[in-house]
């Protein structure tokens, strides 16, 4: 249809899915495809520096090793809180998604990763931190990023900024 290929500075538009441990965690399928601009970090490196020269129609897996994905699990990112920081009506269970704040009020997602008497372990990784990573991916769209989309770092979609 066209000789257009995936390179930088062009909006990419793809189909995804994301496999890790067998487990389908992520995928594009009853939503809109994404889009990015290639070659800006706007999505890991693992896999963008795989999508060069790829055409529209053109699918893919794309194995990313956890350094080139969402980063090793960080050992200093476990933080044991005393539970008596912890207000009532959070259910203390391994797993359970929380928010708290920094120093600064700034608002932090972490994950419940251990209760014991005196204190909860909390998890500051990302979710995906450590695994490794099983995209499926298919080019829908090709385009050229404009002046303003380069400026700003990111694709617009005619309405937003
Ligand atoms: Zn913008």
């Amino acid at each position: 249809m066209s000789d257009l290929t995936v390179k930088d500075n062009w909006v990419v538009t793809m189909d995804y899915s994301l496999h890790v441990e067998g487990e389908l965690v992520d995928s594009s399928q009853g939503h809109d495809p994404l889009d990015f601009i290639q070659g800006i970090g706007n999505i890991i490196p693992g896999l963008e520096s795989k999508l060069y020269g790829m055409k529209i129609g053109d699918s893919k897996k794309v194995v990313v090793s956890a350094a080139d994905g969402y980063g090793d699990l960080h050992e200093e990112a476990f933080v044991d809180v005393p539970r008596g920081q912890f207000p009532g009506q959070i259910p203390l269970e391994v797993g359970t998604e929380i928010q708290v704040r920094d120093e600064q009020g700034n608002p932090m997602a972490a994950r419940i990763a251990g209760v014991s008497e005196q204190a909860i372990k909390l998890d500051f990784n990302h979710p995906l931190a450590g695994k490794e990573l099983h995209f499926d991916v298919t080019i829908v769209g090709l385009r050229e990023a404009t002046e303003e989309e380069m400026a700003h770092g990111h694709v617009h979609h005619g309405h937003e900024h």
